[in-house]
């Protein structure tokens, strides 16, 4: 569904290396590359985390390669391997797609009760502020359940995600302590970032993680949010912001929003 109020709100900017520079400003998110080039099998970037880590303190997305599902929390990068075990993430390590932002939240509340995942994405819907076009989030708390995934590292020749995705292996955590956090895009994003939720888990431990597929929550969560309205993504060579799958309406708003 196509909002025009969000077409006009969320300011997306493209930029190529040689222009990158750190956001020191809170409210932006920050995008190495696009899903897109990640569905068509760009597995490789030129980001270490060390230069992710001057844009943002919390976030997602993944290694090179392929090479798990990544969560940075507090400023700290963690990987969940293909079966959902945690190890920090080393600065020279590189990723080829990941979103991060310098996690300032306006928004504070405890969301309580037995929810099942669609619940507790309808209760931060209703916390989230009118006319926000994006926002991170981070949900601290027990959840009695946690359904996460993580993908296997992968060797050249690259096959696409969709292929890759696949071999994910689906684990759940049970009655366990952890953050969910992430980051709620509008439809039109597709192409860019996954619109609607995309959403990590890692746990109070930091021992297990992944990729949220689903969730029930076991009492009462506290919930923070960030709205944004401006996504800066950083194209590596290669890889273009216009996506010629993309639908013509999607593509049009893209081009609407970058040209302010
Ligand atoms: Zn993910």
């Amino acid at each position: 569904m196509l909002d025009e109020h969000w077409i006009r709100s969320l300011h997306v900017e493209s930029m190529r290396r040689a222009d990158l520079h750190a956001e020191h400003d809170p409210h932006v998110l920050f995008q190495a590359s696009t899903i897109g080039a990640l569905l068509e099998g760009a597995y490789d970037g030129d980001l270490s985390f060390a230069e992710l880590a001057e844009h943002g303190d919390l976030g997602l997305g993944t290694l090179n390669g392929l090479d798990g599902e990544m969560v940075a929390l507090d400023g700290e990068f963690f990987r969940a391997d293909v079966d959902g075990a945690v190890n920090r993430v080393a600065p020279g390590e590189r990723t080829p797609f990941a979103v991060v932002t310098r996690f300032e939240p306006s928004v504070e509340a405890s969301v309580e009760g037995r929810l099942s995942h669609a619940e507790l994405l309808g209760r931060v819907d209703a916390l989230v502020p009118a006319g926000t076009s994006s926002c991170a989030l981070r949900l601290d708390g027990r959840f009695e359940l946690v359904r996460a995934r993580s993908v296997p590292a992968q060797r050249q020749p690259y096959r696409p995600l969709t292929e890759v995705i696949a071999d994910q292996h689906v684990f759940e955590l049970e009655d366990v302590a952890g953050t969910m956090l992430g980051f709620r895009f509008p439809a039109w994003v597709e192409g860019i970032e996954v619109a609607g939720y995309h959403l990590h888990f890692v746990s109070e431990d930091r021992r297990r993680g992944g990729h949220v597929l689903d969730s029930r929550s076991g009492g009462e969560l506290r919930l923070a949010i960030d709205p944004s309205d401006d996504l800066h993504v950083e194209l590596p060579p290669r890889i273009e912001l216009a996506d010629p799958d993309l639908a013509a309406e999607t593509h049009a708003a893209i081009a609407r929003a970058e040209g302010g």
